[in-house]
């Protein structure tokens, strides 16, 4: 870097960011500005080489020392000085750093209902992937999960647009206010979930109506809180590949939503334009149509440099163009004070001593109880023996789930000394419990064992048993990007291994250790108790126990509903009714499957607790506010065991000529009750916070009634209907 820069104005850490970014654009080549809005993998051979090569602005999946090398190569090398940015997938933690916190999943985090617990999530994995070097989190997933056949379900949310957008604000929030500076992207934009039979990045086909009331509110929610950057989906939505989409990426997100942060494409989005979604004949008329529709940064197409250049001295694309993302870039750079920044950080420094503490409370708050005929809690003194059944029990991988580990990382050492398992934790209560434990693991029951049961061996492991731990689940190989599933069933042997264990007539508690929902009616019926736990964290093994032996309170609320059998999908719980809904007495027809029921095996909002809670009749008043009501309803622990009660406020409303759906979450509150207390609890609405969208797509203020739904779960039976009317 000349001598003559150390007094250019972008140099001036007290300047205006604008001002800044005005004069170093202005000292910057053609070839300078193209590399900033470029993103190339750490991992390829070379790939130091890229900074000269291209004058490169970022990296991703840079870790440790090469962060701090390429960052040095980088000051020597860039003329100007402009920093590199790093980018990371840390979507449940900062996994992929020895020693760096390991949290559940966001599926599985997101049975908390929590979303304080998400605040405090995103705070650690900045504050830790800022001390490893890194400056941006590709998180939060704010995808919809409405069909688990797709491999990234897990990554989700769930499949409540309401939930998503509670959800990502507080995570996004976590990550951008966390004391350092650290960027969240909230991604894949948009309805990516929505591929075609859950078969990953195939074609979306959402209504502008759908777009705009289901998938893209979480997205403004979180824009518009000032999360700094947008990622965009691989697939194609209404036949039109995201990444040139000038509707999404132009006319909605930067001149109806005035989103001024950056956007960066998926892996790759503007070489598979060519090269599978035969959607551009050529690399530069990708690249071409990829700058026509506002992306910033390209993630992983290194043809991008040499295309762009050619388009702008071709005149095919202004330098006004180019100079637009740079600028939006450079104002990130300037603003996560990446030009002032050391280049070597010290993580130890940012490790907060309750860091996993934390990542345990969100292992507990994940489990959900869903069924329980009175076998749970577990009771250790009057436990002789206790059988435990399944690969996923001790299977580290399958416990911290997708993204826990880089590809190449799976054997990271440092995660299996922290990991406490199910089958660990039971059998470290055994010993002060004076209960004998069994465990018949992989070679015997697993996703991944195709081997017909050995039924003599599990007749014998069950002969004096008190209970069976069941423990299934999915694999890593079976979920995740290219793993989509055609079948939600458990997967391997596990099925046939159940059905002996139920032959064996023991009381079976199945916990299921998994990334998404299964069809698992049978294993419902079947089971005396029954724990959802997808994907649980580090200390997701003592979590599981010390809700099985009741030490924790089973407070978790499924976030994603579970189908019947795959043919019943989707079965999301906010669905439009079908015209034959109503069981009509001439017709005897319905609009649900002659062979499958109406409803889902276990639905949105549903979890139980240890504890009984009664809700008392709910109440709806109008308050002191114009145009605005408040309902209350009293719930009461009447039990001796303190509980947390999820209570969910679902509305229909009646849109003029528009279908809407038979219920929509609009609010929620997670309550701790101690033994034998009540509470009241009260929502407030205001007619300004109804606004929808009309027959001809324009936001309208509401006016009309309400049915307001409030309870335990989206279930019928577990709401009570109340009626208000706006004016
Ligand atoms: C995924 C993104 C991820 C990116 C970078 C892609 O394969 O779809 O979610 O952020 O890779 O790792």
């Amino acid at each position: 870097m000349g001598a003559d820069l150390q007094d250019a104005l972008y140099k001036n850490p007290e300047a205006p960011i604008a001002d800044r970014v005005d004069d170093l654009l202005a000292r910057m080549s053609l070839e300078e500005k193209l590399g900033q809005m470029m993103q190339l993998p750490a991992i390829d051979e070379g790939y130091e080489t890229y900074i000269e090569k291209y004058h490169l602005g970022s990296y991703l999946h840079a870790l440790g020392d090469t962060i701090v090398q390429l960052r040095r190569r980088n000051a020597e090398k860039s003329r100007l000085g402009i920093p590199l940015i790093f980018g990371i997938d840390a979507i449940h933690g900062h996994c992929f750093e020895d020693g760096s916190t390991v949290f559940p999943t966001q599926l599985a985090t997101a049975c908390s209902w929590n979303t304080e617990l998400f605040g405090r999530i995103g705070e650690i994995t900045a504050q830790e992937a800022y001390g490893a070097g890194l400056d941006w989190t590709f998180s939060p997933v704010l995808c919809m999960a409405r069909d688990p056949r797709w491999g990234r379900t897990g990554e989700t949310f769930g499949e409540d647009s309401f939930l998503i957008g509670e959800y990502a604000g507080a995570l996004a929030a976590g990550y951008e206010g966390a004391g350092v500076p650290f960027a969240a992207c909230a991604k894949h934009f948009a309805a990516y979930g929505e591929a075609e039979g859950g078969r990953d990045s195939t074609d979306v086909h959402v209504s502008e109506r759908n777009m705009r009331t289901v998938f893209l509110p979480p997205f403004k929610k979180v824009l518009d809180a000032g999360c700094k950057t947008l990622m965009v989906g691989y697939q194609s939505l209404n036949g039109i590949p995201c990444s040139a989409n000038t509707w999404l990426l132009n006319d909605l997100l930067r001149e109806e939503w005035r989103y001024q942060g950056v956007v960066v494409t998926d892996w790759n989005n503007c070489g598979q334009m060519v090269n599978l979604q035969s959607a551009a004949s050529d690399i530069e008329q990708a690249v071409e149509l990829c700058l026509e529709a506002s992306n910033d940064v390209f993630m992983n197409t290194p043809e991008f440099f040499d295309c762009a250049v050619a388009l702008v001295r071709s005149g095919k694309v202004t330098e006004e163009r180019i100079n637009q993302s740079v600028r939006r870039i450079l104002h990130l750079k300037f603003s996560l004070g990446l030009f002032e920044a050391e280049l070597q950080r010290d993580k130890a420094e940012h490790w907060q001593p309750e860091r996993w503490q934390v990542s345990e409370e969100a292992s507990r708050q994940s489990i959900t109880l869903v069924k329980n005929d009175g076998t749970l809690p577990l009771v250790a003194n009057r436990l002789n023996k206790v059988l435990v059944v399944g690969d996923n029990a001790k299977n580290l991988v399958n416990q911290l789930g997708d993204w826990a580990f880089l590809a190449n990382k799976v054997n990271n050492v440092d995660h299996r000394t922290v990991v406490v398992t199910l089958e660990q934790a039971l059998r470290e209560r055994s010993v002060r419990g004076g209960y004998r434990l069994d465990y018949l693991g992989a070679d015997y029951c697993g996703p991944l064992n195709n081997e017909a049961p050995n039924r003599f061996a599990i007749e014998e492991a069950a002969r004096d048993v008190d209970a069976i731990v069941f423990c299934a689940g999915d694999d890593l190989t079976q979920y995740g990007e290219y793993h989509d599933r055609a079948n939600l069933s458990l997967p391997g042997n596990q099925s046939a291994v159940f059905d002996l264990l139920v032959e064996t007539g023991k009381p079976i508690v199945t916990v299921m250790i998994m990334s998404k929902p299964h069809t698992i009616g049978w294993v419902l019926e079947k089971s005396a108790a029954v724990m959802i736990a997808f994907n649980p964290g580090p200390f997701g093994g003592s979590a599981i126990a010390d809700c099985l032996f009741g030490d924790v309170n089973p407070a978790g609320r499924l976030p994603i509903s579970f189908p019947v059998t795959v043919g019943q999908l989707p079965v999301f719980y906010n669905q439009a009714p079908g015209w034959h809904a109503q069981l009509s007495p001439k017709y005897d027809k319905t609009d649900h499957y002659v062979d499958a029921p109406p409803e889902s095996l276990l639905a949105f909002g549903e979890g139980m607790s240890y504890s009984s809670i009664v809700y008392g009749d709910a109440q709806i008043m109008a308050s002191k506010a114009a145009n605005a009501c408040s309902l209350k309803v009293n719930i009461k622990n009447t039990s001796a065991r303190a509980a947390v009660e999820v209570v969910q406020l679902y509305a229909r409303w009646c849109i003029p000529g528009v279908t809407s759906p038979v219920k929509n979450l609009i609010a929620f509150k997670r309550i701790e009750l101690q033994a034998d207390t009540g509470f009241d609890v009260e929502f407030e609405l205001n007619a300004s916070d109804f606004v929808v969208l009309d027959r001809r797509l324009h936001w309208q203020q509401y006016t009309g009634g309400l049915v307001l739904l409030v309870g335990s779960s989206s279930r019928d039976r577990d709401l009570q209907v109340l009626h208000w009317q706006f004016s």
